[in-house]
């Protein structure tokens, strides 16, 4: 599909193809991935996907479709979106803050995310409710039917994002391969298919969690370096730009990407 006169859309597989093998890719090709597994996917998205024909990438965090709960960084954005004073207040860190403003909230919103990003789930659960207890009513993860009608949809291609969505880089050896494999054995027993696409939660990868994911059978990896991929980019740590920069773009060439 042409985006427009210079762009065209591609799938994740296209990409991955492009770094490792030197397949051949229309330049200034663009692809389309969504982190989580909200179920706004399928109600709001996917009519445009098919509308258009263009392919994109779910990656889903298994927990969190398991018990049907957004990830931290999304409650917490929530609850400090719905006051206008941030009172915190754990062993060692604290913080007093007025939050009306948009600036506060995000200046708030980044602070405790940075602090409490590798934190436990008890933890984290404990910082949501002193802040405010987000509303999750309006909030809806994908449920696993629709999991497996993506999984079948030709545009659609279902990755994991790992299982509990914590940092890899954050976590020991062997809780990284507990959590990434049992999402890779989830995925596949709910779609009856191989999952072989990973994206990192948060972005949270290091040369030892990239050695896990590969070891546990994944072939490609993406990351939220934002930039432009290159030939040079391993399948296994593909960078991309978040909704807020601009769309993570691609481009046939000898070296990097700009
Ligand atoms: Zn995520």
């Amino acid at each position: 599909m042409k985006l427009d006169e210079r762009h065209s859309f591609v799938s994740t597989d296209a990409v991955a193809d492009w770094v490792d093998t030197n397949s051949h890719l229309p330049d200034n090709s663009v692809f389309l991935t969504f982190d989580d597994g909200y179920r706004d996917f399928v109600e709001t998205v996917l009519p445009i996907l098919e509308r258009y024909e263009v392919p994109a990438t779910v990656y889903v965090s298994t927990k969190l479709i398991k018990q049907q709960r957004p990830p931290f960084d999304y409650l917490l954005q929530e609850a400090i979106s719905a006051t206008d004073w941030v009172s915190l207040d754990t062993s060692d860190f604290s913080l007093e803050m007025e939050t009306k403003q948009t600036s506060a909230k995000r200046a708030a919103y980044n602070q405790i995310r940075s602090r409490f990003k590798y934190a436990t789930a008890e933890e984290r659960r404990s910082v949501l409710d002193q802040v405010k207890e987000p509303d999750m009513s309006a909030v809806e993860m994908l449920t696993q039917d629709q999991i497996k009608m993506l999984s079948d949809h030709p545009l659609v291609t279902v990755g994991s994002h790992g299982h509990e969505h914590v940092p890899l880089d954050g976590i020991s050896k062997t809780a990284i391969k507990h959590d990434v494999s049992q999402s890779k054995s989830y995925l596949e027993n709910l779609t009856g298919g191989r999952v072989h696409h990973f994206s990192f939660p948060y972005g949270g990868w290091d040369y030892t969690s990239r050695r896990c994911v590969a070891d546990i059978g994944f072939t490609t990896a993406v990351t939220t370096t934002p930039r432009t991929v290159s030939r040079h980019d391993s399948p296994l740590g593909i960078p991309r730009f978040d909704g807020f920069e601009r769309g993570s773009k691609l481009k046939s060439g000898t070296t990097n990407v700009g």
